[in-house]
């Protein structure tokens, strides 16, 4: 996909966590990985907890050893472990909307081994015994283990981020983060949209109308903002009155 960016000239955005490049195909551009977004929600779910005392609860601990295991392990893997709806209500009516574990209202469905969604692979637990399996099944590191300096050395690195007064990166900023990644967003697409203005410029001298011109972008496989999306006039007319405007 790197071609795609010298052929075009579009620019490149980097992460807000670890400040690599983001690859083009990922769709919201403010991350380089479902890692990294984790990494920045982790500091700033723990900046949050500190500030207003939750953090010294024991399910907010065991909230916090979860993600960070999940981290740790190279980021839970989201996307293959999403349970479609109509099989969360299969599991919950099957198991009567109570934990199979204590019997309590039951609140999250647990793969019970693996990442397969077949019925017979979910549970439905409470909060309390979900969080004490998770818990159970993370492998402590021994120093002995080839990744232990690794994960040391990324707990260190968040600790930090944590601990420090100010925010050390904006994604840390725990208080203003909503605030900032929209206006990062606005901002990387407007860089976007304006790196399109030579090519729209050269469409719009040939005559061609936006729709046309949309044509135009998709058979060039010019990719959309969200790097997978499709061009259409509505688009196409959003950079021409950036054009116009500017
Ligand atoms: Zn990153
Ligand atoms: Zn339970």
């Amino acid at each position: 996909m790197a071609s795609l960016n010298n052929l075009y000239n579009l620019p490149y955005f980097k992460c807000m966590n670890c400040y690599e490049i983001i690859p083009w195909t990922r769709q919201t551009k403010l991350y380089c990985s479902d890692l990294c977004k984790a990494e920045a929600n982790y500091v700033r779910y723990s900046r949050n907890c500190k500030k207003d005392g939750r953090i010294n609860r024991h399910d907010i601990q065991e909230t916090l050893r979860i993600r960070f295991a999940h981290i740790a392990s190279g980021g839970y893997p989201e996307k293959e472990r999403r349970i479609p709806q109509e099989i969360r209500e299969m599991v919950i009516t099957r198991d009567k909307r109570h934990c199979r574990i204590c019997g309590k209202p039951g609140t999250s469905i647990d793969h019970i081994y693996g990442d397969s969604n077949d019925l017979d692979n979910l549970q439905l637990l409470c909060l309390d015994c979900h969080n004490k399996k998770t818990i159970s099944n993370i492998v402590q590191l021994k120093p002995g283990d080839e990744r232990y300096f690794d994960v040391m050395g990324k707990k260190v690195q968040l600790d930090l981020r944590i601990d420090s007064e100010e925010p050390l990166y904006e994604c840390d900023d725990e208080e203003n983060w909503r605030t900032i990644y929209r206006q990062v967003i606005l901002d990387r697409k407007q860089t976007f949209y304006k790196s399109l203005f030579p090519i729209i410029e050269a469409f719009i001298k040939q005559k061609l109308g936006k729709r046309k011109i949309a044509e135009q972008l998709n058979r060039q496989n010019v990719p959309a903002f969200s790097g997978h999306g499709k061009w259409d006039r509505h688009t196409v007319k959003t950079i021409i009155d950036l054009i116009n405007s500017s």
